[in-house]
């Protein structure tokens, strides 16, 4: 079953954007009951439909809907702006031979996602492991998904 929605990312951004909304929709409520708390209601959930869909990490830092619907987490360099340079020609990964590199799949699938495909070009930041085993969509609400170490700025801001 979990099969299924891995193989199918247009279904699956259309229902992240649905969850999305309900979340900002539900904010004000969450804030009011606390953060931490809705936290410990969600995050098993959370965990479970992701580790079976994804294989997710849990780096608290949820990108699927800008990579493809592909976990960068599944990298085994931990990879979120884009592949290394060891993709074999027949698009598998170069540590893990017997599976495909998660960049291959994200380009090919976010071909197939009208809604936030083109976000697959976008500068991620760093990871932030101190975010790891939290509620990424917790995270989300709050912002601090967004923030990047002291002293890294998107390549926007460098450029200017
Ligand atoms: S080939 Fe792809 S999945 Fe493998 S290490 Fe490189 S970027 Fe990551």
């Amino acid at each position: 079953m979990f099969q299924f929605f891995r193989n199918r990312p247009a279904l699956l951004e259309k229902t992240y954007q649905i969850a999305e909304r309900a979340a900002w929709a539900l904010n004000p409520l969450i804030a009011k009951i606390g953060y931490e708390r809705v936290a410990r209601l969600i995050t098993p959930a959370e965990d479970f439909a992701k580790e079976r869909v994804f294989g997710c990490h849990h780096c608290g830092q949820c990108i699927l809907h800008s990579t493809g619907m592909s976990c960068p987490m599944e990298c085994p360099k931990n990879l979120r702006n884009g592949p290394c340079g060891g993709v074999r020609p027949s698009g598998h990964c170069e540590v893990k031979p017997e599976m495909r590199c998660v960049w291959v799949v994200a380009y090919e699938n976010s071909r197939q996602m009208p809604i936030y495909g083109h976000e697959l070009i976008e500068i991620q930041p760093p990871v932030n492991r101190r975010l790891e085993h939290t509620s990424a969509w917790i995270n989300m609400l709050t912002g601090v998904d967004k923030q990047g170490p002291a002293g890294w700025a998107p390549i926007e801001e460098v450029i200017g």
